[in-house]
């Protein structure tokens, strides 16, 4: 049986810290399928069109990753993807709190379902999205944290934005 893990996010937009989590797990696993979360109470910068078509771009050519987006229980597009496990990414001591009671709130609604935790690459262990963001809006260089694709995405949604 094929083993799949899902790995959900917001991905507002997609960086380097999330590809290399997502490149491990695919190496783990038969399948990883993404879960592009809608998050509308994050209110994204970039909608889950927009951001699902920047994964689908950055993992073009890597057949053992798809990109679906969803909304709802996180439980309930595990099961649609015919999953039992959860891939999350681990930065600081900050993630852990949260994560863990994701976990285990996940956990106790589905228990067959596991949560995997990968801990960030050193080097980019202190990125976020919502950080590279902020500073690509105030004219920073974030190009070593983005693929070249998302970078050009960012700026010219930033660009436009300002108009
Ligand atoms: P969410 O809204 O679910 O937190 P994110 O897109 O912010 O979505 O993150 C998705 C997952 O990727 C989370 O488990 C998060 O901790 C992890 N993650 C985010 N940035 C990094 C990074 N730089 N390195 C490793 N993991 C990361």
């Amino acid at each position: 049986m094929e083993r799949i893990a899902i790995y959900p996010g917001t991905f507002d937009p997609v960086t380097k810290g999330h590809i290399d989590i997502c490149e491990r797990a695919a190496k783990m696993f038969d399948h990883v399928v993404i879960g592009v979360a809608d998050s509308l109470a994050k209110e994204p910068f970039f909608d889950v069109n927009e951001r699902t078509e920047m994964l689908e771009m950055v993992f073009a050519n890597n057949p053992k990753i798809s990109i679906r987006p969803f909304s709802g229980l996180l439980i309930d597009f595990a099961r649609d993807c015919e999953s039992q496990i959860i891939i999350r990414g681990l930065r600081a001591i900050s993630d852990f709190e949260y994560e863990v009671q994701l976990a285990g709130m996940n956990r106790s609604l589905a228990n067959e379902i596991e949560t995997v935790f990968l801990t960030a690459a050193q080097h980019y262990a202190f990125v976020s999205s919502s950080l590279v963001r902020e500073i690509a809006r105030l004219g920073g260089d974030v190009s070593e944290f983005l693929h070249p694709s998302i970078l050009q995405k960012l700026t010219d949604k930033l660009e436009s934005s300002k108009t």
